[in-house]
C-alpha cells in the first residue's frame, strides 16, 4: 500500500461512513482479532460499521469484546445482506479471495456496490480490491492491522479493547510466537500491546485453556487415529462423522489438532481429514515444516491454498477416498518431503 493510496483512505475515513467490515468463513482468531479492532477503531471514528461473518465461530472466540455484535449471516441473512448492501466500503480481512466467505455471502459480495480494501497476509491475492494491502511474510493481519493504523499515523489511537482484539489474532496465527512468521517486530507490537494494558494471561487462558471434557476425548480419539509414513516424513489423522459424533463435536473443536501430527520427531508434514456430512465435504487442514509449500499441495490437489507452512482444504470425494487420492500423489513429493527441514 504506497503513500497515494494512504493519503486516500485517510480522506475517505475523514468522514462517517457505512463500513462493513467481513473476514472468512469458519472465523478464526486473527479473523475475528483484526475484524473487532478495526470495528472498534472505526466506530470510535463516528462510522456506521457491522461485522458481517458468514458463520458463527468456535467458543474459545466468544469472550472477544465486540464479539456479540457481529452479524451473523447463515442466522441472519435479511440483515447481513442489507448492511452489505448498503455499505459504500468492506474491508475484507484475512481473505483475499471471494469465493473464501463461501457461496451464500459470496453471491451477496458479488452484487453490492461497496468498493472493497483489502488487509490480508495469504499467498495469492485476488484482484477485486480498490486498495489491496496484502503482505504473506506477515504472521497475521492482526499484526498488519496494527501497520495500516502506523500508516494512517493513528497508532495512538490503539485502546486496551483494540490491543486484546489485536494480540488474540497475533497469538491464534503465530502458534503463540512460535511459527517462523514471528519476528522481532511481532514481538515488539506484543509488547506494546502489553503496554496498552492488556492481559495475556487471560487471552491464553479463553483461548487454550477452555477445553470441554468431550473435546479432549476427541482429541485422544484423533491422537489414536494417526497414521506416519516414514518414507515421506509425513503423518496425517482422520476423524468420520461418526467418530465426531460420538465425542458431541462442536465447532472448533478440531482446530490445531493437525499440529500433533507435525510434532512427530522427523515429520514435515501433517494432514487432517475431517469428514463432513452436513456439508458433504473432507476438510483437509495441511501443515508443514521447512521449505515444503502446502499452499501450492493444496491448491494443486485439493481445491484449497493459504501460506507455505500452513493451508488448508476441501474434497467433494468420500473420507476414504480423500485419503487414498492423498497418498496416491504423495510419491511425487517425496524428493521435497526428504528435503524440507527447519534449519
Ligand atoms: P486451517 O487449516 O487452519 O483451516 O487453515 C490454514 C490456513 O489456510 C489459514 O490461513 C486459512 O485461511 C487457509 N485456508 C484454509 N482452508 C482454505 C481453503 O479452502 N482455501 C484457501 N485458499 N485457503 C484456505
Ligand atoms: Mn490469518
Amino acid at each position: 500500500m504506497n503513500k497515494n493510496e494512504i493519503a486516500h483512505i485517510k480522506t475517505l475515513l475523514s468522514e462517517p461512513k457505512k463500513i462493513a467490515i467481513v473476514s472468512h468463513r469458519n472465523p478464526d482468531g486473527d479473523a475475528y482479532g483484526s475484524s473487532l479492532a478495526l470495528y472498534h477503531y472505526l466506530t470510535k471514528r463516528n462510522h456506521m460499521v457491522s461485522v458481517v461473518s458468514p458463520n458463527d465461530c468456535p467458543d474459545f472466540l466468544k469472550w472477544l469484546p465486540g464479539q456479540d455484535k457481529i452479524v451473523i449471516l447463515e442466522d441472519e441473512p435479511e440483515l447481513g445482506s442489507t448492511l452489505l448492501k448498503e455499505a459504500e466500503y468492506i474491508f475484507t480481512l484475512d481473505l483475499n479471495a471471494l469465493h473464501r466467505v463461501g457461496d451464500a455471502m459470496e453471491k451477496v459480495l458479488n452484487k453490492v456496490s461497496a468498493k472493497f480494501i483489502m488487509i490480508d497476509h495469504h499467498e495469492q491475492p485476488d484482484d477485486y480490491a480498490l486498495y489491496t494491502y496484502s503482505d504473506p511474510s506477515i504472521c497475521s493481519t492482526s499484526q498488519m492491522l496494527y501497520h495500516f493504523f502506523e500508516m494512517l499515523g493513528e497508532e495512538e489511537s490503539i485502546d486496551a479493547t483494540m490491543a486484546t482484539c489485536l494480540y488474540t489474532g497475533i497469538v491464534t496465527d503465530t502458534g503463540s510466537f512460535k511459527y517462523p512468521s514471528t519476528t522481532s517486530t511481532t514481538h515488539n507490537i506484543a509488547a506494546k500491546l502489553i503496554n496498552l494494558g492488556i492481559n495475556h494471561t487471560v487471552i491464553h487462558n479463553h483461548l487454550y485453556d477452555a477445553n470441554s471434557f468431550a473435546r479432549m476425548q476427541l482429541l485422544g480419539k484423533a491422537l489414536s487415529n494417526i497414521k506416519v509414513l516414514n518414507e515421506y516424513k509425513t503423518a496425517y489423522i482422520s476423524l468420520s462423522q461418526r467418530e465426531l459424533n460420538s465425542y458431541n463435536f462442536k465447532k472448533g473443536d478440531t482446530e490445531g489438532f493437525v499440529n500433533y501430527g507435525l510434532s512427530i520427531k522427523d515429520v514435515v508434514f501433517a494432514a487432517i481429514f475431517i469428514e463432513d456430512q452436513k456439508q458433504k465435504i473432507i476438510k483437509m487442514s495441511f501443515r508443514s515444516k521447512g521449505s515444503f509449500s502446502v499452499n501450492e499441495f493444496a491448491r494443486k490437489h485439493f481445491n484449497g491454498g493459504g501460506h507455505d507452512n500452513a493451508a488448508g482444504g476441501r474434497s467433494d470425494d468420500t473420507l476414504r477416498e480423500t485419503i487414498s487420492n492423498f497418498l496416491k500423489v504423495l510419491p511425487d513429493y517425496s524428493n521435497e518431503l526428504q528435503n524440507s527441514y527447519e534449519e
